[in-house]
């Protein structure tokens, strides 16, 4: 063997894991592992900070189905990627995070960004390791990964000292190269309690099959749809379980989330957790006798909350869906037997129109649902969502909330958001992801498609100058900032606060108004030249046709573009305290 430096063994090693993009920052001492691994042609991209990288790497892992790696420096660098290592536990994606810390010798000497890393990161990790020499570097690595992606997704961290990385190793060190880790291997459930969930679907008078962001992970797809179209069960997805059926197939409840959810008496869970985004399977959301069938591949939520531990089923998805299909035997639920079906369809009409009517709504500033309605109107045109042409990412308290409905998804693995931990700034690493993922040959399932990323005003704000990045890597990322100067609802005052501000500001006087409240941000902000500065397209619209107009250009560029839509303020269905209600001032703090 030649003489190898540690930075190209481990950089070896990740090509043997067949690794074909790391996302990151480069600093002392990690610089040289990005390098190696560009020299291999492993794709490197290049963040603006730790946080979005870490984000992104997550979100390659949920996507491809195999652990993202993000490469970062010790020290802030580890700090900043935290925010990814709980994103990617909470929402159970697989993440292999590699870092570089100070050397071994300086340890507890107040090294250069010394961290004790392996301290901080295992409670919250699925492995976390140092190796202690260089023939251990392959093992730990190919351990790291093979663990953050078998069983439970989560992450897998190493950290590597300096000076292993800067070390120079030969023959006498035996370093051996990693094994490539093949895709998990995927099991059933017992026999006995198939049978069991088969009786209880088939003495249901009101059965619903929940359809969660694990079976998007787990390409259950394909017998899901089998199951459902075979049972004429409802479906109900998670935000993001939609597309695993399409949003347009006849048996999806989601416009009649709360009665199906209220009424169903026999509930069979795939791959989504009893969390607050499942009320917990509590009533009054839930019906208070339902029998809960979990489906999961991790036997710590069988039984969480309102699920019913005997009736729990721990597999993987689709192969568990398969055992389901035998053993139901072509059976067919006669929506007969109630009024359930009648009852979800009562409930679909009435709120379809009802929000039908809202897109109508015809002011300036735009609504939400206008603004949406017509982004949907230019997009679906452009490009048919039956084709699956478009991923969506979308964070931001309203934005996300409001959209979801309005933007369907015929296709799995088309839409992200802010996810189990609501977290607001992965908008910008997400569609990073995406992008990377979807235009890469390398990937399996990919097929070109166009990131669109709609974001609330206040979550763009956490990663905005990840636009930088895309623009240099030429990802031609379409980007909505539904804007109205604020958190949540925005800035209620119609920015009047913030006018009168700047103005006493600009003319060296004190305005003595009611202030800025905790929600506000800058007024109208000129978030479109973010995207002018980094060597995109900006566009700042107010109106329905500059929207019309900016869509389809900003669809059709080819680089990253950033449309500022102007919305109205004060408007939303979050965080209405009372006083809002009767005056438009708040009297005292809420
Ligand atoms: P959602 O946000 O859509 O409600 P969650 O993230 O809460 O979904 O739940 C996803 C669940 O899917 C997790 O509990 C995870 O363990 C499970 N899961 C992931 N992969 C598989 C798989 N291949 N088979 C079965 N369950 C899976």
């Amino acid at each position: 063997m030649p003489s190898l430096t540690g930075a190209q063994i481990i950089a070896r090693t990740l090509g043997d894991l067949d690794v074909n993009v790391v996302f990151g920052i480069v600093g002392i001492p990690v610089v040289e592992i990005a390098e190696e691994a560009l020299n291999l042609g492993i794709k490197y991209i290049g963040f603006r900070n730790e946080q979005a990288a870490s984000y992104a790497a997550s979100a390659y892992g949920y996507l491809t189905g195999r652990p993202g790696v993000c490469l970062v420096v010790g020290g802030p660098g580890v700090l900043h990627a935290i925010a990814g290592v709980g994103n990617s536990f909470a929402n159970a994606f697989p993440l292999l995070l590699l870092a570089g810390s100070s050397e071994s010798h300086l340890t507890s000497r107040g090294a250069f960004q010394e961290l004790d890393a392996i301290s901080l990161l295992t409670p919250h990790t699925k492995l976390s390791l140092r190796p202690a020499s260089p023939d251990l570097i392959p093992p730990a690595i190919a351990n790291a990964y093979r663990s953050s992606f078998y069983g439970r997704p989560g992450t897998g961290f190493v950290d590597f000292p300096a000076d292993l990385i800067q070390g120079v190793f030969g023959e006498q060190d035996g370093i051996p190269n990693a094994k490539n880790v093949a895709l998990p291997p995927k099991g059933g459930a017992e026999k006995d309690r198939i049978l069991e969930a088969v009786r209880l679907l088939k003495g249901a008078k009101a059965p619903l099959v929940v359809v969660g962001k694990g079976s998007a992970y787990a390409k259950g797809e394909v017998m899901i749809r089998e199951l459902i179209e075979k049972t004429s069960i409802h479906f109900l997805p998670t935000p993001m379980g939609k597309g695993v059926l399409p949003d347009s197939h006849p048996s999806n409840a989601a416009s009649a989330r709360s009665t199906a959810l209220k009424l169903a008496d026999v509930v069979l869970v795939l791959g989504a957790r009893l969390n607050w985004i499942l009320h917990f399977g509590e009533a009054p959301k839930w019906n208070p006798n339902a029998r809960i069938i979990q489906v999961d591949i991790s036997h710590d939520e069988i039984g969480r909350n309102q699920g019913d531990a005997s009736l729990g089923l721990v597999g993987d998805i689709a192969v568990i869906t398969e055992q389901l299909l035998d053993a139901l035997n072509g059976w067919r639920w006669d929506t007969r037997v109630s009024d359930y079906t009648q009852r979800i369809s009562e409930s679909k009409r009435k709120n379809e129109a009802m929000a039908a009517s809202k897109a109508k709504v015809d002011k300036l500033p735009m609504t939400y649902e206008r603004s949406f309605s017509i982004i949907k109107t230019v997009l679906d045109r452009l490009s048919p969502p039956h084709e699956g042409g478009i991923v969506y990412v979308s964070e931001g308290a309203n934005t996300m909330d409001i959209s979801r409905s309005i933007f369907s998804v015929e296709h799995p693995r088309l839409r992200l958001d802010a996810g189990t931990y609501a977290t607001m700034g992965i908008g910008m690493g997400y569609a990073i992801a995406a992008h990377a993922a979807y235009n890469n040959s390398k990937f399996p399932l990919s097929t070109k498609k166009k990131i669109v990323a709609l974001e609330g005003d206040s979550a763009f704000g956490f990663s905005a100058m990840e636009v930088e990045t895309m623009a240099r890597y030429q990802m031609d990322v379409l980007i909505f900032v539904i804007n109205n100067g604020g958190v949540y609802h925005g800035d209620s005052a119609d920015g009047d606060e913030w006018l009168k501000l700047q103005r006493a500001t600009a003319e060296g006087s004190t305005y003595k108004g009611g202030g800025l409240r905790s929600w506000s941000l800058g007024w109208e902000v000129g978030y479109e030249k973010i995207a002018e500065a980094c060597g995109g397209k900006g566009f700042l619209v107010r109106t329905p046709k500059e929207l019309e107009r900016a869509t389809e250009e900003g669809f059709r560029a080819n680089v990253p573009v950033v449309v500022n839509v102007i919305i109205e303020a004060g408007q939303s269905t979050k965080l209405e305290f009372g006083w809002q209600a009767s005056t438009k001032k708040p009297t005292a703090s809420p």
